[in-house]
């Protein structure tokens, strides 16, 4: 499909995306006030079908992300679905795709203080999955710029403003001939990547910060530490990760919704390893797309069908 021609769903209306306008002078625009999902949906060719992934997991995280910043939100989690699934059909997908759905403050007389009118857009766009074989991995970049924190802006919540503090590591980064920037926190331990979570392996288990080591509370991770579990017989332990350890871990990788799972191969100019994808992240990584396209019973709730 031709994506200028894609309906977005904004304030219950499904509009032409050309169409979706949204006041300049809307706190959202103007402050950042906003708060979103990433919702990967993948399509299964055989069964003729389109699964969103933790879609429950989503919204319990989104209306965090509300609770937290005061919006006078009027939204459920099932207002949440309907959107969701509307919009997909009337675009009719039937191939991977993101969902964006973002519930931010609108009207045009707010300040960065409103905590009202919320309204919601919900935004397809057409995502193929990250493919690991044949892919050179991630040349990391230790930041310069700490994460935000608890103290000041917390990770915890996927608020538009955080991505700034984001912005900053990546560009920043990239300037400097890398591809990406690893995040530390304000006690100037791994907190993690600009848009995804972060773990190593040392030997033979996987280490990644816990939750509260300035991180987003994130799905992939989370799904990511069961299915090594479950699945693999892999433990992993959630600890504070020193800079220096990222020299001499074993393999690396980053993890989130839209990057999936993607090995990093060098970090600070220090080669992960032998520079190659690690067995661990290759295991977990075709683990996780059986997961992800219905492979594993066990996790059938994970999937929910949108047609
Ligand atoms: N950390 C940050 C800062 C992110 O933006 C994301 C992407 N949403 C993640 C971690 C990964 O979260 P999730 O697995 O829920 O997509």
């Amino acid at each position: 499909m031709d994506n200028d021609k894609r309906l977005i769903w904004l304030g219950g209306k499904l509009i032409p995306v050309n169409e979706a306008k949204i006041n300049v002078l809307s706190p959202t625009s103007q402050f950042g006030a906003n708060v979103f999902e990433g919702i990967r949906c993948y399509w299964n060719e055989d069964k003729q079908q389109l699964y969103a992934f933790r879609l429950a997991d989503h919204y319990k995280r989104l209306q965090n992300s509300i609770k937290i910043f005061r919006m006078k939100s009027p939204y459920t989690d099932e207002d949440f679905l309907k959107g969701l699934v509307d919009v997909v059909k009337a675009n009719g997908y039937k191939e991977d795709i993101q969902v964006r759905q973002t519930v931010f403050i609108d009207g045009l007389g707010g300040t960065w203080s409103s905590c009202e009118p919320v309204n919601m857009f919900i935004a397809p766009i057409p995502r193929g999955r990250t493919l690991i074989e044949g892919k050179k991995g991630l040349r990391c970049q230790v930041s310069s710029w700490e994460r935000i924190s608890d103290r000041n802006l917390s990770p915890r919540a996927k608020v538009g403003a955080n991505y700034i503090n984001s912005r900053m590591a990546h560009l920043e980064a990239q300037q400097n001939g890398y591809d990406t920037a690893i995040l530390l926190n304000d006690n100037g331990k791994v907190a993690e990547g600009p848009g995804s979570c972060f773990f190593m392996v040392r030997d033979n288990t996987l280490v990644t910060p816990p939750c509260t080591a300035s991180v987003l509370e994130s799905i992939t991770r989370d799904t990511i530490i069961r299915i090594a579990r479950d699945l693999l017989n892999i433990k992993t332990v959630e600890r504070d990760i020193d800079r220096t350890e990222l020299y001499i871990c074993d393999e690396a990788f980053l993890c989130g919704s839209a990057m999936e799972i993607t090995q990093v191969i060098n970090i600070d100019g220090y080669p992960v390893a032998d520079g190659e994808c690690g067995q661990i992240t290759k295991r977990l990584f075709d683990t996780y797309y059986e997961v992800l396209t219905g492979k594993h019973a066990e996790y059938s709730e994970w999937l929910t069908p949108i047609y």
